[in-house]
């Protein structure tokens, strides 16, 4: 066992602050990662925050973060996947059981003895709970481990580990895409890695916003048209036409409002976690046989493939890389809709801090 410096929140109305937590000793199957960016996902603001209280409430002290990618320094003797200086990526997951239906089929994310990166019970007892990435090293078994292309820019792929599967996987199993219209509402962290890779499969990508200030970034970054949520006008030359939508809005919205813009038999994919249930129109989905339906990250397999994708088709997120003594303000940045488009933190500034 050892320490390692951290940020971590002591309740859900405490800012972030500097801790100290136990890192266990690599074992046999383990890889010893010295983290170099972590992503900030809506996510660890929710789970901070303790907005998911009634599903996954939060244990303090909470070190959030799952979106890392680092340096490995260690690893212990039963380790083939990975060496020492080898640079690798951790997402959400750091454990689960393979043994199950759902790890024969490469979604460990549905294992129910899946260990998640932060918030976790931890297997090995070195905490309470696991912590995550807002940290100087994390040691983690190496399936969970991934290998990041050597081409790409890190404080971009550090969002790939969640943001880019995230979106990646809704949208490969929607199938082909090519020359459909999709659409992705809330240009965000999420929301703009799925322009991003909608765009790389080959669709007609159209956004919703509530943010006119985002029209040119969104074109930039690869949609075809922008739609003003807020603007009945626009809303309604759009409907039913549609293919696919995908939803990364992490507020109370209505979702009936973007079911109607799907054509016959749509399909639109929940990947926003509002803190509170979504009100849907049974009327919304069966005029049109349309459906709704929701995905969680993704396998590590997939995650592995996606990341490749990446460094083939040169794709990271666009990051504003900012220090950990900057976090709080990033989080509140985030629930004004202000981010351009992750906020990825340079490690280095919690050993200089
Ligand atoms: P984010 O960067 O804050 O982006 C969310 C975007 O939603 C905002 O930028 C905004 O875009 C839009 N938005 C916010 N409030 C809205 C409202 N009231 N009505 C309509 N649009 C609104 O967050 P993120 O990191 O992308 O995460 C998004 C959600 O996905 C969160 O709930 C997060 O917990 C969840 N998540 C789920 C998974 C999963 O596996 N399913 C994984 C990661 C994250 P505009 O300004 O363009 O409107
Ligand atoms: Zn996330």
């Amino acid at each position: 066992m050892s320490n390692a410096k951290a940020y971590s929140a002591a309740s859900a109305t405490a800012p972030l602050a500097p801790d100290n937590i136990p890192r266990r000793t690599a074992t046999e199957n383990d890889v010893k990662i010295d983290i170099l960016f972590c992503g900030i996902c809506h996510s660890d603001l929710h789970q901070v925050r303790d907005e998911w209280n009634s599903v996954m409430p939060t244990t303090y002290p909470c070190v959030p973060g799952h979106e890392i990618v680092g340096r490995v320094i260690d690893v212990g003797s039963q380790v083939t996947k990975v060496k020492p200086g080898d640079l690798v990526g951790v997402g959400c997951m750091v454990d689960s059981d393979q043994a199950c239906p759902s790890c024969d089929k490469h979604v460990e994310q549905f294992c129910s003895n899946a260990t998640f990166t932060y918030n976790s019970p931890d297997k090995h007892s070195t905490a309470p709970v696991t912590y995550g990435g807002y940290s100087e090293s994390i040691v983690v078994d190496e399936h969970f481990v991934l290998q990041v292309p050597d081409n790409l820019e890190l404080a971009g792929v550090a969002p790939l580990l969640c943001a880019g599967i995230t979106t990646y996987s809704p949208i490969r199993r929607w199938g082909d895409i090519k020359g459909k219209k999709v659409g992705v509402v809330g240009l965000g962290g999420l929301g703009h890695m799925g322009v991003k890779f909608a765009k790389a499969f080959g669709a007609h990508v159209a956004v919703f916003t509530t943010s006119p200030s985002k029209k040119e970034d969104a074109l930039r970054l690869g949609a075809d048209e922008v739609i003003i949520s807020t603007d009945p006008v626009q809303m309604k030359a759009h409907a039913a036409s549609f293919h696919f939508i995908l939803d990364t809005v992490a507020a109370e919205h209505d979702v009936n409002a973007y079911l109607q813009m799907l054509g016959l038999d749509g399909n639109m994919t929940l990947v926003g976690a509002p803190e509170t249930p979504l009100q849907v129109s049974a009327f919304a989905l069966l005029f049109g046989r349309k459906s709704l339906a929701g995905s969680l990250i993704g396998g590590i397999k997939e995650t592995q493939e996606m990341l490749d994708f990446c460094g083939k088709h040169n794709i990271t997120a666009d990051v504003e890389v900012i220090p950990i003594q900057q976090v709080n303000e990033a989080y509140e940045r985030m629930v004004k809709s202000d981010v351009k488009y992750r906020f990825s933190i340079d490690m280095a500034s919690l050993k200089q801090g």
